[in-house]
């Protein structure tokens, strides 16, 4: 399929990646590798592959079509595969059928899944999530009691797989008291499930965050999404770890590179306005190269005049408006530009190299945003 640009992912930097939060978690700690909206723009089915190579054995998806996506690769391999959100209606029996574990936060659900086990003669692999504090999920530690009895009485159909939670922003500083409080709240319902002896196999609570913040709270397995992609989930806790490393380099690796190429090029005279409208007006006679990417391929409107792309081993500036199908960058006085030179638009080029966090920055969005929005349509290659 040949289009306007394309997705590489670099295996070597995923394995070093892994290295990294490897050396974070004890050997008896499992790593869930969190592939949800669209493995965060990789693509899940190549980033799941690359995955599978390296040697991961534990996938966390947030839907049950996110799930489906991710059985197609792995079904014939050795995995545990997690819905850490919603089980379509439709889905409830393929789920149960195929032990995909899932989170239930619900007492609907915990019935539901109850009568379909029962009706398929298997079991469900329930994650009982608790509420602890971030008031989006999770049954209340007042509601817990109720749930081990529920599990008590149906042994035969509902498998008690694990008890979790999700912190409420451990990226930031200033959610210090917010966490230290679910801590302690997950902690004591952990310790009522001991006491009353209804208690799950395993015990989990930590994003890629909390895993670097609180290393106490790893107990059986983390969850890590955006680490293993080589991104930090704050710059606030990038700084805290180089500052407590007493480093000055990411250990992290970024896999993806966004490349496109020049579609066409264009000599425009002093005095003339570039683009739409007239938010460019050249001061001197200019050559521009068009890229044929645009809004519509994730390149974000609010990078007009103000994006860098790289051609050719330089720096190179976002000229005019960015159009929905494709953007104008000056290449006056860059030898040799002609029709079919690669643009790199996110990674790198001779020494240049254009960050996530750059591209991010400038259009204002959040690494985990940006990379999720890479539309599902631009071909990824494992490389
Ligand atoms: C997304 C998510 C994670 C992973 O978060 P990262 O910050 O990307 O590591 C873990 N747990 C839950 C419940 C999530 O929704």
């Amino acid at each position: 399929m040949n289009h306007s640009s394309c997705i590489e992912l670099n295996t070597e930097a995923y394995k070093h990646n892994l290295e990294f939060i490897k050396s974070q978690i004890s050997k008896h700690t499992v790593f869930s590798s969190v592939v949800k909206g669209n493995a965060y723009g990789h693509g899940i089915e190549e980033f799941v592959k690359i995955a599978l190579n390296a040697g991961v054995d534990h996938f966390s998806v947030y839907s049950s079509y996110e799930a489906r996506r991710v059985y197609d690769v792995i079904k014939d391999e050795n995995c545990t595969l997690l819905i850490m959100g919603d089980v379509n209606e439709n889905d409830f029996e393929w789920v149960i059928k195929n032990e995909i574990e899932f989170f239930v936060f619900e007492q609907i659900r915990l019935q539901k899944a109850k009568n379909v086990a029962q009706k398929l003669g298997k079991k469900a692999l329930c994650h009982v999530e608790l509420e602890t504090g971030m008031n989006r999920t999770g049954f209340t530690p007042e509601e817990i009691d109720n749930v081990l009895s529920f599990f008590e009485k149906n042994k035969d159909t509902l498998k008690f797989k694990a008890l979790c939670t999700h912190f409420a922003g451990a990226e930031s500083i200033g959610n210090y008291v917010r966490i230290e409080d679910q801590c302690r709240i997950f902690l004591n319902v952990k310790k009522h499930c001991e006491e009353t002896g209804v208690k799950p196999e395993i015990y989990h609570t930590c994003c890629s965050a909390a895993m670097i913040r609180y290393p106490s709270m790893h107990f059986d397995m983390v969850r890590v999404g955006i680490l293993q992609y080589g991104f930090w989930p704050s710059r606030e806790i990038f700084i805290e770890y180089l500052k407590n490393k007493a480093i000055k380099e990411s250990p992290l690796w970024r896999l993806i590179n966004w490349k496109s190429y020049i579609m066409s090029i264009q000599k425009v005279k002093t005095g003339e306005y570039i683009g739409y409208g007239t938010t460019y007006l050249a001061g001197h006679d200019m050559k521009i190269a068009i890229v044929p990417i645009g809004y519509a391929n994730g390149f974000s409107r609010t990078l007009s005049n103000t994006g860098r792309v790289l051609i050719r081993g330089e720096r190179l500036p976002v000229v005019g408006i960015v159009n929905m199908n494709c953007l104008q960058i000056d290449v006056t006085g860059v030898e040799n530009v002609s029709i079919g030179d690669e643009v790199v638009i996110i990674g790198d080029q001779g020494d240049l190299e254009v960050t996530v966090s750059s591209f991010g920055e400038l259009s204002d969005q959040l690494n985990y945003e940006l990379l999720t929005r890479l539309p599902l349509d631009i071909p990824r290659f494992i490389k």
